[in-house]
């Protein structure tokens, strides 16, 4: 595999930070720019992070003298450094779309966390294991844009990333119908830790601005097809969701309902989330988690605390399941919200891309 040059917009924020830990020792892509606002522009990585780094694991070494770009001003700059960028930037959205727009139509690909652009119909929004087949858009989308290389491919949001590949393999087995969804997420999903968000502590939020409408309507185009210059939603299935924000570091937690079209029996059920694999595992990507969706068979898992680094925090942890007196059946899940959730799912959806060369 070919190794490519990648900068990180928005290195400074809590899923930038997540991005620099996993692109450290990456096997395929190096670091070599860094961007962020004006504010931090001029300064060391360090400097500009001030006492903000909230990783386990201290700032990359190969990092943290790096002299951060202004993501906007110095877009030429970046653009001669890298093969492609990262792009997860706490920016108004039509400032984020026109921003990941300069970046691809200077030949660019932006792989972005940001949720701008998830609903432009030539922008490819995926899960590598759930709907790879959507980045063949990408030749729609550089008619558009006018362009040779650049384009944008973005993931989804972070409070699906359980609930989407468990129900995933059961709505092809057993024609999914509606579904709802009750999510628990944690802080640093707001960009937050406790130190700087206090008011959760002893707390539950019930509201995270724009969150259930995402987590009602980004599965729709998951499970969506590419029809012609755009990608097309799925229509026959409803899903509700209320979204909450939890005394939790890290790790979204979801309470899931299902129904379906033809009764389902809870050990094929399980049989289909062991067996289940995507183009990820078929591929080989670095980041891709062997077993992507792990069943618990204790009562009490899974637990955010234990359960969130499986696989690199890469795989999806679920358990409880058993039938429900309204829908079909019940079951909790888990998934690590900056890594798959965020930071690790980019790098993820750039590594298939870059398997399919759509960097070269
Ligand atoms: P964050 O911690 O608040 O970080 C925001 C980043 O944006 C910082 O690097 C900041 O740079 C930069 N920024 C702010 N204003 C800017 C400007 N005018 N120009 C250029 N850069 C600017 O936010 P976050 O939690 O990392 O989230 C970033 C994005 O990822 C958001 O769109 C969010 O919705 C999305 N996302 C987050 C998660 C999650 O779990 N946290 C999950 C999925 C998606 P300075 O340090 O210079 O201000």
């Amino acid at each position: 595999m070919k190794s490519y040059k990648v900068g990180i917009i928005g290195a400074t924020g809590m899923v930038g930070q997540r991005f620099a830990t996993l692109l450290e020792r990456h096997p395929w892509f190096t670091v070599t720019a860094l961007a962020a606002s004006g504010r931090s522009a001029g300064k060391t990585y360090t400097e500009a992070l001030g006492g903000r780094w909230a990783m386990k694991t201290p700032v990359p070494e190969s990092m943290k003298d790096m002299v951060l770009f202004d993501a906007t001003a110095d877009i030429d700059k970046v653009a001669e450094q890298v093969d492609f960028v990262f792009c997860a930037v706490n920016m108004p959205k039509d400032e984020i779309k026109k921003l990941e727009e300069a970046y691809a139509k200077r030949e660019v690909p932006v792989v972005s966390n940001n949720s701008a652009h998830r609903k432009t119909p030539d922008v490819p929004m995926v899960v590598p294991e759930i709907n790879a087949g959507h980045i063949e858009i990408i030749p729609a989308q550089r008619r558009r844009l006018g362009t040779k290389r650049g384009f944008i491919a973005v993931k989804s949001n972070c409070s699906l990333q359980s609930y989407v590949p468990a129900l995933h393999p059961l709505k092809e087995a057993f024609g999914l119908e509606a579904a709802l969804a009750c999510t628990y997420q944690a802080i640093s999903g707001a960009g937050k830790t406790f130190e700087t968000m206090p008011e959760i502590v002893d707390n539950v939020i019930p509201f995270i601005g724009g969150e259930e409408e995402k987590s009602e309507q980004e599965p729709l185009k998951l499970w969506g097809r590419v029809e012609g210059d755009r990608i097309v939603d799925e229509t026959g299935i409803s899903i509700t969701a209320q979204c909450f924000r939890v005394p939790v570091s890290d790790g979204h937690t979801a309470a899931v309902f299902a129904r379906f079209a033809k009764k389902p029996a809870l050990e094929e059920i399980k049989r289909l989330w062991a067996e289940f694999k995507g183009p990820a595992q078929e591929l080989r990507l670095p980041s891709a988690p062997k077993q992507f969706l792990h069943y618990f068979e204790e009562e009490n898992r899974p637990q955010a605390k234990l359960d969130r680094e499986l696989e690199g925090g890469m795989a999806v942890s679920v358990g409880r399941l058993r039938p429900d007196t309204q829908y079909d059946i019940k079951f909790v899940c888990l998934s690590h919200n900056t890594l798959r959730g965020a930071a690790g799912g980019s790098v993820l959806l750039a590594e298939l891309l870059a398997a399919k060369g759509y960097f070269d």
